[in-house]
């Protein structure tokens, strides 16, 4: 990935299962020009809401309307607005690039079988980012398009990090091995954090913790991923909203053989009644369980407690990689406002020389970064917005004027 710049228009798209992000960003200034979500694709409501000159607006497409017809409203907004005269490219975020995709790619024939094959990795996300790209590739004909891989980021990760401790030839004849995901973001904050610290990047040890509804940590040694504590899948890890992150795998044989659950109903309860919802049994919203926290609900608690310990514990062993730490990077929408994790973890972490300045923890929110840590402290602690489209916008642009 590179940072250059490009005076012109992206059209970034993010395609999940039965949703679909949109954004067309400067990719000089990263301004937005225009932003959407289509959501309940396929479903019996499917809308797109989008924001447009600051004013937001909702569209209800007809029932089991799914990408393509999303994608036809984008197109009409587009024509609209009279918004495609400085479209340059079309950006694809994509979840799974397997070992194949070390860096952003034009998308071409071979690009596209590429991807089909990482998808048996990853069938829902791979599939939806599939139907993104033709979408869009029949829609926008002349625009040149560019595939953005979340795994990119961690092909630099040795055997000794990636491999599972199970039979070789799994991994050899069906790719079994940890990928690793949220690249884009970890590369990003990587490269503000350095900029903010006035640090060389090529001589920088920072762990970064991205922390959305989905969680991972990534160990970044000069600049370089070499561990994330997502596998291969984005189920590997740390607690997150609704995915439990690292558990015994002698699970699996309780679950089915006590409890009669089969593939799927495992995959459902690891992936979708996990996490903070499954512990405080109330929501996956880290917002929802501060506040219940805070009004002395146990379960919102322990769900707090055992977020932090675990992102804690993840952290430490990093150390193992990295040896020497600069600096501790918090983003993602947990990461980037929530002064109450980012002062727990810290201070459980406080014997690697980081420590938390209450004021600047709590100016810290709202898309402000800053170093959150005191002048004194020994390994720094700093809260780094992140902005995929931006880097989507910015590799898509950049191979877009090579061509
Ligand atoms: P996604 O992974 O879907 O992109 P985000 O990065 O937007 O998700 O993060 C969503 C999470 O951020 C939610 O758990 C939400 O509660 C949390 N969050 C957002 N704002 C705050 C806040 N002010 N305090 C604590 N948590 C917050």
């Amino acid at each position: 990935m590179s940072l250059q710049s490009s005076p012109h228009h992206v059209l970034v798209l993010n395609c999940g299962s039965s949703s679909l992000k949109f954004a067309i960003l400067d990719a000089t200034t990263s301004e937005e020009v225009i932003s959407g979500l289509a959501e309940r694709l396929g479903s019996s409501s499917p809308s797109v809401k989008y924001k447009y000159l600051g004013k937001k607006q909702l569209i209800e497409l007809a029932p089991d309307q799914a990408h393509s017809a999303a994608i036809n409203t984008l197109v009409s907004l587009i024509n609209e607005h009279h918004l495609a005269e400085n479209l340059i490219a079309v950006g694809h975020r994509v979840v799974h690039g397997g070992e194949h995709f070390t860096k952003s790619v034009l998308i071409d024939d071979d690009v596209i079988k590429g991807i089909t094959q990482a998808a048996t990795l990853a069938p829902l996300h791979g599939h939806a980012n599939l139907l993104g790209i033709a979408a869009a590739q029949a829609s926008f004909k002349g625009l040149p398009q560019v595939a953005v891989f979340d795994t990119a980021f961690h092909q630099t990760m040795g055997n000794v990090a990636y491999l599972y401790a199970l039979p070789y030839k799994l991994y050899t004849d069906y790719g079994v091995r940890r990928y690793g995901f949220h690249g884009t973001s970890h590369y990003y904050v990587t490269g503000q954090t350095a900029a903010l610290l006035n640090q060389p990047i090529k001589q920088s040890n920072f762990i970064s913790a991205h922390l959305g509804n989905g969680c991972s940590v990534c160990a970044i040694k000069n600049g370089k991923s070499v561990d994330t504590s997502m596998g291969l899948t984005p189920l590997e890890g740390l607690m997150m909203g609704t995915r439990s992150g690292d558990i015994d795998p002698g699970l699996f044989n309780f679950l089915t053989t006590q409890l009669n659950y089969d593939a799927q109903q495992i995959d459902d309860l690891l992936n979708q009644q996990s996490g903070l919802l499954g512990i405080s049994e109330l929501s996956n919203d880290c917002r929802t369980i501060e506040e219940a926290a805070v009004a002395g609900n146990e379960k919102a608690i322990l769900a707090l407690e055992m977020f932090c310990y675990r992102l804690a514990k993840q952290i430490a062993a990093f150390m193992v990689p990295l040896q020497r730490l600069d600096a501790l990077i918090f983003t993602g929408g947990i990461g980037e406002n929530s002064d109450i994790i980012r002062d727990k973890v810290i201070t459980q972490l406080s014997y690697l020389g980081l420590d938390c300045d209450s004021t600047a923890n709590l100016a810290a929110r709202f898309g402000t970064q800053g170093i959150i840590s005191s002048h004194n402290a020994k390994t720094k602690a700093v809260v780094m917005p992140t902005n995929e489209e931006w880097v989507i916008a910015l590799d898509a642009a950049s191979i877009a004027q090579e061509l």
